[in-house]
């Protein structure tokens, strides 16, 4: 039965950005990847070192620990890609909500996201070789290749080197 299961299923690397630049910094990035152990049902494959950046996109004193984490998935076979991610940005949003963000993303008069401090920020940077783009969602994350706080870790613990 048990290579039955796994014939049936997909293995899929998830890498997920975390930032934070409010309270304590280090233990919100550890208090977010412990609930996505236990909100994705499996324990990280890989994490990169935590590295501190600028504010990227507004100014402010407050610098951030960014750090990158992989997930492998078991989906099942022919599972919809939409579906699961955006259920995937749901757990995100969930944990980043149980760790003191408050709000939604706010937009200037052209359209461009408005950032701010927070305490935690959870990106979908890559979903297996999935591309999503629906409105609440893009995969791969829009900005992410602009971005060195996302892009350095990411190289660190990439299955593509
Ligand atoms: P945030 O960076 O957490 O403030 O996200 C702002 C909004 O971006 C969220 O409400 C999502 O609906 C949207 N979004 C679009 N693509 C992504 C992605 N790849 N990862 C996370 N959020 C995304």
């Amino acid at each position: 039965m048990r290579g039955r299961v796994s014939d049936d299923r997909d293995k899929v690397e998830l890498y997920l950005s975390l930032g934070s630049n409010q309270g304590d910094r280090r233990k919100n990035i550890e208090d977010a990847i412990s609930l996505l152990n236990i909100d994705l049902g499996t324990p990280f494959k890989r994490v990169s070192s935590l590295i501190e950046t600028e504010p990227w996109g507004f100014e402010s004193d407050d610098k951030f620990i960014n750090a990158v984490v992989m997930y492998e998935l078991e989906l099942p076979k022919g599972y919809n890609p939409e579906a699961e991610g955006l259920m995937i940005l749901e757990i995100c949003k969930d944990i980043e909500r149980k760790l003191g963000r408050t709000g939604t993303p706010q937009y200037d008069e052209k359209g461009d996201r408005i950032y701010t401090s927070r305490p935690i920020d959870i990106d979908i940077l890559l979903f297996g070789d999935n591309k999503i783009d629906c409105e609440e969602l893009t995969v791969p994350h829009k900005l992410m290749y602009e971005r060195e706080f996302v892009m350095e870790p990411l190289k660190e613990i990439s299955s593509d080197k």
